[in-house]
């Protein structure tokens, strides 16, 4: 099959290439280098079935392809809300062009949503069904808005084009190849333990998130394109911490001696977070395997091996 993958440079879409090459498709990777980067793309650069399209979303593209992954958009809150503009045309105009493009092609459509469409939620774990309590003129809206319109407009081209849409609500994802400035908290709190910086709590670090290892997540969102239910469903690993909590662990696995430094809480930081898995387990047959110590392991080894090989921080 040909298909293309928006946002491919970048932290998931790269590991999801990874697998689609493997198992022998025909792949395209879309990405405007935002927060991607060629580097995590290098090995299938000269490989005839790979190719790689520098194009910003927000303009139109046409292409012929058989499957739309759609991913492109900066995910970390630092990322994000550095040009919240620029965001959430990503997600608006940019996810009705490659509708359009999905609607033209008649392309299947994997839509990459996100659990902060449920904003700080009231309803705990959260279930598909909940509709979330979301600030929409808030620091944090231009995602977690932009991603409920880009829902709607999936809903929207199904209803009334009949395009073939997936639509999963991604729980917070850690692993390798994340970058050191990806500003995200796993990410930061691995840097600072191995750069023996203060690991930097946010509030008191009573809040609470759920991280799903990118392995696993790349697993269910294969299995959600490839089945026959459109979603929208929840991908996340169940397991549950305090961001105290994790910058412990990550404490004790680099360096006991760190100091935890703590910050002011940002603005509409939701309190907790974790994935009712129930309609993913049932009809996609998918869980997460890799539990949050072994992924902090695999996610610490390729950190340092990057540090020690001098790769610079973006
Ligand atoms: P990422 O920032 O590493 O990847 C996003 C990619 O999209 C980058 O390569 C970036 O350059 C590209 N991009 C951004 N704007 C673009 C544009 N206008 N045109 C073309 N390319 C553009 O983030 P990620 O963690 O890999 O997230 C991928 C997707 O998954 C995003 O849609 C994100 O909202 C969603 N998601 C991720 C998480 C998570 O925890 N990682 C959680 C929920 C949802
Ligand atoms: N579009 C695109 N590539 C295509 C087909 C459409 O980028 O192959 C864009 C198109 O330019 C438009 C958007 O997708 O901005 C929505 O397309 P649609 O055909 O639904 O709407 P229309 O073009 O009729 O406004
Ligand atoms: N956080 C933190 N220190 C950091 C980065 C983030 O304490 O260096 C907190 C942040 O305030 C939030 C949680 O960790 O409560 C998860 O933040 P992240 O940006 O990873 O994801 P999101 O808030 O979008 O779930």
């Amino acid at each position: 099959m040909r298909i293309l993958v928006t946002g491919g440079a970048g932290f998931i879409g790269s590991h999801l290439i990874d697998r689609l090459m493997e198992e022998g498709h025909e792949v395209l990777c879309l990405d405007n280098f935002y927060t991607g980067h060629k580097r995590n793309i290098l090995k299938w650069l000269d490989k005839p079935y790979f190719e790689l399209i520098r194009h910003d979303i927000t303009e139109p593209i046409r292409l012929e392809v058989d499957r739309i992954y759609h991913l492109a958009c900066p995910a970390s809150p630092v990322h994000y809300q550095y040009n919240p503009v620029k965001t959430i045309k990503t997600n608006v105009m940019g996810t009705l062009n490659m509708l359009g493009l999905a609607k033209r092609v008649k392309a299947r459509i994997l839509l990459a949503s996100t659990s902060e469409v449920y904003g700080d939620p009231e309803v705990h774990p959260q279930p598909e069904e909940y509709r979330g309590n979301v600030n929409p003129i808030g620091i944090r809206s231009c995602y977690d808005e932009g991603k409920r319109v880009a829902e709607t407009l999936a809903f929207d081209y199904h209803r009334q084009n009949g395009v073939d849409i997936r639509v999963a609500r991604i729980f917070n994802t850690y692993g390798s190849r994340m970058l050191f400035n990806d500003g995200r908290v796993v990410s930061n709190f691995a840097v600072q333990a191995l750069r023996g910086h203060p690991l930097t709590v946010y509030g008191d670090g009573s809040q609470t998130r759920s991280f799903c290892y990118v392995s696993d997540l790349v697993e269910g969102l294969i299995r959600l394109m490839n089945g026959d239910y459109i979603g929208p469903v929840n991908l996340g690993n169940p397991g549950e911490y305090t961001i105290l909590e994790l910058a412990q662990k990550i404490q004790q696995m680099v360096n006991p001696d760190n100091e935890i430094a703590f910050k002011p809480l940002p603005q509409d930081d939701p309190k907790q977070r974790q994935p009712d898995i129930t309609k993913a387990k049932t009809i996609l047959g998918w869980e997460p395997t890799i539990p949050l110590d072994e992924g902090l392991k695999l996610l610490i080894d390729d950190f340092r091996s990057r540090l020690n090989s001098g790769e610079s921080s973006n």
